[in-house]
C-alpha cells in the first residue's frame, strides 16, 4: 500500500459555543433604535436561554470545524454492510430543491398540484416495474414503517377472509427490525434457522408454517448477503396454508433490473428510497419506505392514493377496506423526489448495471480477502460479502480491534457483530460507486492491518490513535452516555 486517505494535520480543536463566547460580542450592528424601546433594555436581561455572545466567524469557524469532523459517503469509502451507503448523485438534491417543488403546499386541491402528484403517480409505477408488484403506496418513511405497514396488511386481508394469525416466521438472517415490526403488529415472531449454507430451508419452514401463522418476512438478499435460492418452493408452502410472504426488499441494490420478486412469490414489499434510490442516510433521515403489494392486496394499501384518470392526476380517498394512514400529508415528500430523479436520470439499463457491479464489487472483495480472513459462507455472494474474526483468534484480535484500526488508515469501518448468526461478522459492503482502484486501497489497507495484528497486535488494541477520540469503553458509552461535549 502506498498511501492512507487519512490525514490528521491541520484538524481544529474545536470548544463549546459556551466556553468560546465572550460577553459583548455580536454577530452584527443593528442600528441604534430612533423610537423608545417597547420593553426596557434591563427587564430583558436575564431572560430567556442562556445563549453566549458570539460573533460571526465564531459561529462560522465553531460549526466548519465540525463539519470537518464529519465523515460521509462524500468524503471516502463507507462500507457499512446492510446500509447501502452509496455516492448519491447531486443532482437528486438539486431537484428535490425546485421551489416550485420544495414550497408546494401538501394541502392545495389536486387541480392546484398536478406536478407534485404526477411525480408521487409516476415514482409508483417505476417502483411497480422494478420490483414486479401491481400496487404501491409512497407514505411510510423508513423501511421499518414499511414491514410495519405490510404486517398491518397481512392482518387486514386475514380479517378480511374471516381468519385469525397469531405468529409470524421469521428467519434468523432477517434484518432486525422484521421481528420487531411485526410484533408491534401483534404477531408473536417465529424464528426460523438458516442451514448450513445459510439459506433458508424448505423443511423447516415446511415443520412451522401452520393456519394460525400469518405469513413469513423474508430478507432477500438475506442478511448474510445471500439470495434465498429457495424464495419460491417457500412461498409455495407458505401460500398453501393460506398465508403471505413479506419481502423485506431493503437489499434491493443488489437485484434492481435483475429479479421479479412476484414471480418469487412475494405478496408484499418494501424498498428503501434513502438505500438503494439516492438519498443520503445515516444519522437519523429523512428515509422513505415505499410498500409494494400484489394485485389482490391493492385495495388495503393505505389512503389517499394517487390515481390517474386521462391526464388528470388526483389523491383517491375513497376506498374502504385501507388500513388508513401511516404518514401525515405525502409522505417525506423530498426523498420521493430525489428517487424519482435518480431512476430518471440512470434509465432501466443503468439501474440493472449499479446491481451488476454493486454485486461484482462485494464478491472481488470477498475474493481478495477470504485468504486473509474466515468467510464462513464461501458462495457467491451479492451486494455485501460476511467475513468473521475466526483466523485472528489465536492472536487475540477481534473485529472490534479491526475495525477500529481501520479509522486511523482513514475508512469508516464495515458493519461488525452483525448478522448475529455470524460470530465476530465483518459485513462489507462495497456498493457499485467505488472504483476498482479505491476498492483495492481498501482491501490493501485491511491486508495491512491483519499482517499488523500478527507483528504488533498492541497497535491495534490502542486503534484508534489518530482519530480526535481515542478508544472508548463501548459498554460504559452505551450506559451513562455524555451528551455535552
Ligand atoms: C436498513 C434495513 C431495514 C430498515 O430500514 P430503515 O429505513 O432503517 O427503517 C430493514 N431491512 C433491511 C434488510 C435493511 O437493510
Amino acid at each position: 500500500m502506498k498511501t492512507a486517505p487519512g490525514a490528521s494535520g491541520l484538524i481544529m480543536n474545536e470548544p463549546l459555543l459556551w466556553e468560546k463566547g465572550k460577553k459583548g460580542r455580536k454577530g452584527m450592528s443593528i442600528p441604534a433604535a430612533d423610537v423608545p424601546l417597547a420593553t426596557p433594555e434591563a427587564a430583558l436581561a436575564g431572560a430567556g436561554p442562556d445563549f453566549p455572545d458570539l460573533s460571526e466567524i465564531d459561529v462560522i469557524r465553531h460549526y466548519t470545524r465540525l463539519s470537518q469532523w464529519n465523515f460521509g459517503v462524500d468524503t471516502g469509502l463507507y462500507p457499512l454492510g446492510s446500509c447501502t451507503m452509496k455516492y448519491n448523485p447531486k443532482t437528486n438534491e438539486k431537484q428535490a430543491a425546485t421551489p416550485a417543488i420544495a414550497a408546494a403546499h401538501p394541502m392545495l386541491d389536486d387541480e392546484y398540484v398536478q406536478g407534485t402528484l404526477r411525480i408521487m403517480y409516476e415514482l409508483q409505477q417505476y417502483l411497480i416495474n422494478i420490483t414486479g408488484m401491481a400496487a404501491a403506496t409512497l407514505q411510510p418513511s423508513a423501511g421499518a414503517q414499511g414491514e410495519l405497514t405490510g404486517m398491518l396488511i397481512f392482518d387486514a386481508y386475514h380479517k378480511s377472509k374471516g381468519s385469525k394469525r397469531n405468529k409470524i416466521l421469521i428467519p434468523d438472517t432477517a434484518h432486525g427490525t422484521n421481528p420487531a415490526s411485526a410484533a408491534l403488529c401483534g404477531y408473536k415472531p417465529v424464528p426460523v434457522a438458516s442451514n448450513a449454507e445459510g439459506m433458508l430451508d424448505v423443511e423447516t419452514v415446511k415443520a412451522l408454517m401452520d393456519e394460525e401463522t400469518a405469513g413469513i418476512m423474508v430478507t432477500n438478499p438475506n442478511t448474510l448477503g445471500l439470495f434465498e435460492e429457495n424464495i419460491r418452493a417457500v412461498a409455495e408452502i407458505v401460500h398453501a396454508k393460506g398465508g403471505l410472504v413479506y419481502g423485506d426488499g431493503a437489499n434491493m441494490n443488489a437485484i434492481m433490473g435483475i429479479v421479479d420478486l412476484s414471480k418469487c412469490g412475494v405478496d408484499v414489499m418494501h424498498l428503501n428510497l434513502h438505500k438503494t434510490f439516492s438519498t443520503p442516510h445515516g444519522g437519523g433521515g429523512p428515509g422513505a419506505g415505499p410498500v409494494c403489494v400484489v394485485e389482490k392486496l391493492a385495495r388495503f394499501l393505505p389512503i389517499p392514493h394517487v390515481k390517474k384518470d386521462g391526464d388528470t392526476y388526483r389523491l383517491d380517498w375513497d376506498n374502504p377496506d385501507s388500513i388508513g394512514r401511516v404518514h401525515g400529508y405525502h409522505g417525506n415528500y423530498g426523498v420521493l423526489v430525489k428517487a424519482y430523479s435518480y431512476i430518471l436520470s440512470m434509465g432501466a439499463a443503468n439501474l440493472k448495471k449499479a446491481s451488476q457491479l454493486a454485486v461484482l464489487n462485494a464478491n472481488y472483495i470477498k475474493e481478495r480477502l477470504k485468504g486473509a480472513l474466515h468467510l464462513p459462507y464461501d458462495r457467491p455472494c451479492m451486494h455485501e460479502c460476511v467475513f468473521s474474526d475466526e483466523k485472528q483468534h489465536e492472536l487475540k484480535v477481534a473485529t472490534l480491534d479491526i475495525a477500529k484500526r481501520l479509522i486511523d488508515y482513514g475508512y469508516h469501518p464495515p458493519t461488525v457483530y452483525f448478522p448475529l448468526v455470524v460470530h465476530g461478522a465483518i459485513m462489507i459492503e462495497p456498493t457499485e460507486t467505488e472504483c476498482k482502484e479505491d476498492i483495492d486501497q481498501f482491501i490493501d489497507t485491511i491486508l495491512l492491518i491483519l499482517q499488523e495484528a500478527k507483528e504488533n497486535p498492541q497497535l491495534l488494541y490502542d486503534a484508534p490513535v489518530m482519530a480526535k477520540r481515542k478508544r472508548l469503553d463501548e459498554t460504559l458509552a452505551a450506559r451513562k452516555p455524555c451528551l455535552c461535549g
